[in-house]
Order: C-alpha cells, then structure tokens, then sequence
C-alpha cells in the first residue's frame, strides 16, 4: 500500500515497536508505565490491548517508519537515527514526509559519528574530500556532505561497519556509537557528530481525526507525564524558619520550597528537584539545617 491511499479505518490504536533489541523492553515498560496492557498472542507479533483499544506490533525497528508511513500503524518507538535516515532516503527520492517524531523518550541514547583511524590526525570535515565512508545510514550522511559541499564516496553497508577500515572496504566509517568501546576495540576514535539520537515516539505526519485521535491525545498527555518526571525527585524536610533562607540558595535549580501545614516540630518543607540528588548534597543540605531528609522518586503527574 503507498503512503497516498487513505488508511482503512481503525476504531483500534496501533503501535509498533521493536521484537527484540535495546530498545525493546523500555518501549514496553515506557507503555506499561503509561497504564497500557496486552493480552499477548502466542507467536507474540501482535499483542491485543486489554486496559485501552491500543494493540502493539512486534516488529524490527527498520520496519517501523515505514509501518507509520503506510498507516499500517499509527504510531511507533523508534531510535531518532532510524527515523531520521529513513525521513532523509524519502525526500532524496523526492516522497513527501509521512512520519515525524512527536516526542523524545529519554532512553536509547546514542550518537551518529564520523570515526577514522586512531592513527589519522583529524583536522576537520574538508579532509573527507575523496575518501570512502562506510555507514548504514547512508541518507544522513549524504546530507551532512552536501551541506558542507564535501566529495566523498558514501558505501552502504547493512552491519559489521566498524571493521571496514581494517577490510580495507572503506577509509572511515559513520556509525551509532555510545561508550565508544567498539571504536576503540577496532582502532578507531571518533571526530564529528552527526546526529544526537534517542528513542522517540514516532506518529505520521497527519494525525488520525477519528476515536483513534482521542486515544492519542490521551496517550501523549500521559506519556508527557511519565516522561518529563522521569528523573525528578520530590524532596522533604523539617527546617527552622532562620534556616529557610540558606536552604533555598543551596536549591536553586529546584522549584520554589513549599510550607507543609504545620504540626509540632520544626516546620516541614518539600520542594521538586530536576535531577537526582547525591548523597554529598544532601549533607549539605543538612549542614544548613535541614532536618529529616526524605528523597522521593515521581511515577507521573498530570500537567
Ligand atoms: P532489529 O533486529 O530490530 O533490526 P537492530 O540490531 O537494528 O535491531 P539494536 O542494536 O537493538 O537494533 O538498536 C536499536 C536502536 O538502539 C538503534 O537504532 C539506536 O537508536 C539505539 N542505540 C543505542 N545505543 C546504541 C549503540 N551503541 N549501537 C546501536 N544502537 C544503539
Ligand atoms: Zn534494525
């Protein structure tokens, strides 16, 4: 089916996401967290949702742009590289955009980078004129090139990319790394980023407007509020009045303090910080008295 013929109509919320791989079991824990669940079919490609009409394709990753763009599905978790390489392959062949990233998911994170030879020394992108650059994501590449009016030949190659250097099949490769332990176990440093990636919920380009756009709206409010509370903690503690002042300074990257209606003691304060909250700053916080410390992690909120 082309991306042109209207999708049949679905009273049912379709999302893909990957069978097997890093990006799998976050993509259903992310869902879970969101209060979806499936009833799983026994060869486990199709999982029927039972809290919500929102059923899951089991699928390999390269094949969920495509899903989206063909509204087999109407949504899908899926790295920012695949989207992207798949969204620049269209527009090269001259298709309209089908699917957009409606929201970055804070997993997955990875980097698409240029690495060369540990023994090269990298002056900058003009050294690339002439080369030969062995990537799975040939389409963002080619971009990144012509942006920069460079000559190189782009050789495409679906796996194993980091050890086409030492096969003598390329001169430099453009891959997804993030510690950069396979760069280095295969003498290769990386020079330039080409794309910040992370998983992302993927939706197509026009929204569903039938009970399928309700479920989605519902969906993404609730993912908002799985996603954006993710790593904050609500904080707690007793402090006298004369201490406020200190212990707000030390809390600056934190939402105003709140006062909890008083009881006997001290009185009791709590406050959202964006980020984890080590053990160092809490001794601090306690040396500028406060007392009683309590570090909360939040599930969600409802913005
Ligand atoms: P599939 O069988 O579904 O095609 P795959 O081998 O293409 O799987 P994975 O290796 O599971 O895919 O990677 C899925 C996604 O995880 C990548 O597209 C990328 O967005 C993200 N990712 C995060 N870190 C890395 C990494 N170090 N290497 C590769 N991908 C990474
Ligand atoms: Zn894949």
């Amino acid at each position: 089916m082309s991306a042109s013929q209207a999708a049949p109509a679905r009273d049912r919320l379709r999302i893909a996401i990957q069978k097997n791989g890093r990006l799998a079991e976050p993509a259903r824990n992310l869902l879970s967290a969101c209060g979806l669940s499936w009833r799983e079919s026994r060869d486990k490609l199709f999982c029927y949702g039972e809290s919500l009409p929102v059923d899951l394709l089991l699928v390999r990753d390269d094949d969920i742009p495509g899903l989206i763009a063909d509204g087999v599905c109407d949504l899908g978790i899926v790295g920012r590289n695949e989207l992207d390489e798949q969204g620049a392959a269209r527009v090269q062949r001259g298709l309209k955009p089908a699917f957009q990233a409606l929201r970055g998911l804070g997993f997955g994170a990875c980097r698409l980078m240029l690495a060369v030879p540990e023994e090269w020394d990298w002056q900058g992108p003009q050294q690339l004129a002439g080369t030969r650059i062995a990537t799975s994501y040939p389409a963002i590449l080619k971009d990144w090139l012509d942006a920069r009016d460079i000559q190189a030949q782009v050789v495409e190659l679906s796996g194993s990319v980091e050890i086409a250097p030492r096969l003598g099949t390329a001169d430099l490769i453009c891959d997804l790394v993030s510690s950069g332990g396979t760069l280095r176990a295969n003498q290769l440093k990386p020079v330039e980023t080409l794309l910040d990636s992370e998983a992302v919920l993927a939706g197509a380009v026009i929204a569903p407007d039938d009970a399928r756009g309700a479920l989605l709206a519902m969906l993404l409010r609730r993912l908002d509020g799985v996603v954006q509370v993710q790593d904050r903690k609500l904080l707690m503690f007793r402090a006298e009045p004369a201490n406020v002042a200190a212990l707000e300074k030390l809390l600056a990257d934190a939402e105003p303090l709140v006062r909890l209606p008083a009881d006997d003691g001290a009185p009791r304060l709590q406050t959202m910080c964006p980020g984890p909250l080590s053990w160092q700053r809490m001794e601090e916080l306690e040396r500028a008295g406060a007392q009683g410390l309590m570090v909360l992690s939040v599930e969600r909120s409802l913005a």
